[in-house]
């Protein structure tokens, strides 16, 4: 059984016709970024509940998740119509993997993400963790339109802090637009386009790789790294990827 926070919303960005960020006041219980909570509505006498990650760093007074409606989803439509004074609904502890805590030793960190899995990387890159502990951080993010690479503005302030430590890739599919890889992440990977825009090799040597998004993309990365000797990391069993799939 979930026990239910009640948080009230503070601020309702709308960044797409689709794609919303809530920032929300709760007392929500100490967690590590990366980490998800359950957010909940009350439909039809029901509490609706789903995964979310939280966009803010566990040091940030507003929680903040970042999320796509889907047409015909019992939630997310409902969430998007939120605005400010209105309350959800929020478990009381936030779980998950997608944490440093569980990623072991290596000199570079690629993050990569499509669509709203961006929002635990940016969680993890606004602690200091990353910073001190990886050599070079790249994170890929690839969306249909150039219209869905949000949050510029954190990524912008990233890379005004961290300068030749983090690198920022962008990739569209569906548009050709200067500055951004016109392929998916997969194909960007088979093609040694997303590293040579990086800069720098993907090796089973150097890198640790965290997947967030559809399954589709962790699916086709995963096999494509397996080429590269890069398996799952397992607690008992070390390796190189950690994935979180969110549909
Ligand atoms: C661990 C975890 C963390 C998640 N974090 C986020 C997050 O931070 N932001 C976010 O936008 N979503 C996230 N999701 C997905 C989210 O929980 C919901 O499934 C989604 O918002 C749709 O909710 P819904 O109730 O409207 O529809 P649902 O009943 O949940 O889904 C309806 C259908 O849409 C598919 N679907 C689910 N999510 C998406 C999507 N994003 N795009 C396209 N199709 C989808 C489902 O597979 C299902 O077939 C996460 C999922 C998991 C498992």
């Amino acid at each position: 059984m979930t026990d239910w926070l009640q948080g009230t919303i503070i601020e309702r960005r709308q960044w797409t016709d689709d794609l919303f960020s809530l920032r929300f006041e709760a007392p929500l219980a100490e967690f590590k970024a990366g980490q998800f909570a359950r957010i909940a509505l009350d439909i039809d006498g029901e509490r609706v509940g789903r995964p979310y990650s939280l966009v803010n760093a566990p040091h940030e007074p507003l929680l903040e998740i970042y999320f796509n409606v889907v047409k015909g989803g019992p939630l997310s439509p409902r969430l998007a119509a939120l605005e400010p004074g209105d309350t959800l609904w929020l478990s009381n502890t936030a779980n998950g993997f997608m944490i440093l805590d569980e990623v072991p030793e290596a000199r570079h960190l690629w993050l990569l993400a499509t669509g709203t899995g961006i929002g635990p990387f940016l969680s993890i890159l606004k602690t200091d963790e990353p910073w001190t502990r990886f050599e070079r951080i790249v994170l890929g993010h690839s969306v249909q339109h150039a219209s869905e690479l949000a949050y510029r503005e954190l990524i912008d302030s990233l890379h005004a802090a961290h300068d030749d430590q983090f690198q920022y890739l962008p990739l569209v599919t569906r548009e050709t637009v200067p500055g951004a890889l016109n392929q998916r992440i997969p194909a960007s990977i088979a093609s040694g386009e997303l590293e040579a825009q990086a800069g720098i090799a993907l090796t089973a040597e150097t890198a640790h790789v965290m997947l967030c998004g559809n399954s589709a993309m962790i699916t086709d990365v995963t096999e494509e790294l397996a080429k590269r000797e890069m398996h799952r990391h397992r607690r008992r069993e070390p390796g190189h990827i950690t994935t979180e799939k969110y549909h």
